[in-house]
């Protein structure tokens, strides 16, 4: 608390990413990164704009990063997407506190599953804006026909998070018929692990915006890239606000980074593909050892334990030196959430649990 504080700093309650260990050992699933290093073909192009001594740092980036538009709008051409209908941000945090504020803003609350990614309610608070969170059924199934409240928006994260549930396209088409006077916000930061993007409904659906991100199934989230696809207004919209607040979100590092990236099908298919398969050995296992698995489509699995306590056995792992996620929040204080790690990360983790119930036991 500080007097020096505007009102609105002293209301916020900020989100809480999940921790960056300071060592290096530690065995990392908490915070949905991917195991496996990023496209070579990115790093190189990365190189290759720091060459002559990293004198082109000298400039400022294309405010407009239309380079990366471009990647993008081809990378999505099997969806007739152009590049006016591509919005980039510094990661798909920034885009969608961009879109809160250029799309959501308005009389009646945003709409949002009560189990979801965390940030939404931290953007609704430093925007002003409010919101109404609507309960995911017994087995954390999202039901599309529960969003009928008058609304000035709705966001979910398709697949969700923490849960890793999959909501079928149809059903979001539904969702987006039944609503056409608001718009949809779909974060797809998952959807490359087992989902169909909604980017396949843009053309039809004036009021869809899908937000991806290159920080999961891209493995580049220190790079910080983020994108939206939406219709040329919403575009337009978000574009407003990105020139109110930053005129550069991309550096030049990260906009080769990025359109190399997307380039390299090869690498993404691969990595993308070890990530699924190490998470159906990875639930079985779990299940062997009794834990109840959500199923997942996203890069983690959302499990608990019947007979011993969530936040007691993310501290046992973590004095075996793995990390994973707690979230101590309603409905979902007993269960933990775990990224997919190498298969020998996985297998740890495994070890490491049957160790601490059989202990515990
Ligand atoms: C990780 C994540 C993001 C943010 O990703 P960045 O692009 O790294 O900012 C957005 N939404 C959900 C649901 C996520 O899990």
């Amino acid at each position: 608390m500080s007097r020096f504080w505007s009102p609105l700093v002293h209301r916020l309650t900020p989100y809480i990413p999940g921790e960056q260990p300071k060592l290096d050992k530690l065995i990392k699933l908490n915070t949905n990164e991917s195991p496996y290093p990023p496209s070579p073909q990115a790093i190189a192009a990365i190189r290759g704009e720091l060459a002559n001594d990293g004198n082109g740092l000298r400039l400022y980036p294309d405010p407009e990063a239309d380079h990366l538009k471009w990647a993008i709008a081809a990378h999505f051409s099997r969806f007739a997407i152009e590049p006016g209908q591509v919005f980039v941000g510094n990661g798909s945090d920034e885009v969608l506190a961009h879109a809160f504020m250029a799309l959501l803003q308005h009389d009646q609350p945003v709409l949002f599953p009560d189990i979801t990614y965390s940030f939404y309610p931290v953007y609704c608070a430093l925007y002003g804006i409010a919101h109404r969170t609507l309960p995911l059924g017994d087995d954390f199934c999202l039901n599309v026909a529960d969003y009928r409240p008058a609304n000035g928006g709705i966001v979910i994260a398709n697949p969700n998070a923490p849960t890793g549930r999959l909501l079928p396209l149809a059903s979001i088409e539904r969702l987006l018929a039944a609503n056409p006077d608001s718009v949809v916000v779909v974060d797809e930061a998952y959807v490359d692990f087992g989902g169909e993007t909604a980017i396949a409904l843009v053309g039809a659906h004036a009021n869809l915006l899908v937000v991806q991100t290159l920080s999961k199934s891209r493995a580049l989230a220190g790079l910080r890239v983020g994108y939206a696809i939406g219709q040329h207004e919403l575009i337009a919209g978000l574009a407003r606000v990105k020139n109110s607040f930053n005129s550069y979100p991309l550096d030049r590092l990260a906009i080769v980074g990025a359109v190399a990236a997307l380039a390299d099908e090869e690498h993404f298919t691969w990595t993308r593909q070890a990530v699924m398969r190490s998470r159906a050995v990875l639930a079985e296992a779990l299940g062997e050892l009794a834990f109840e698995v959500v199923p997942s489509a996203a890069n983690f699995i959302f499990a608990r334990h019947p007979a011993h306590d969530a936040a007691t056995l993310a501290a046992e792992l973590r004095q075996r030196g793995i990390v994973v996620r707690h979230f101590a929040l309603a409905r979902i204080a007993q269960y933990l959430r775990i990224t997919i790690g190498t298969d020998e990360q996985c297998a740890m983790l495994v070890d490491a649990l049957r160790e601490i119930l059989q202990r515990q036991a």
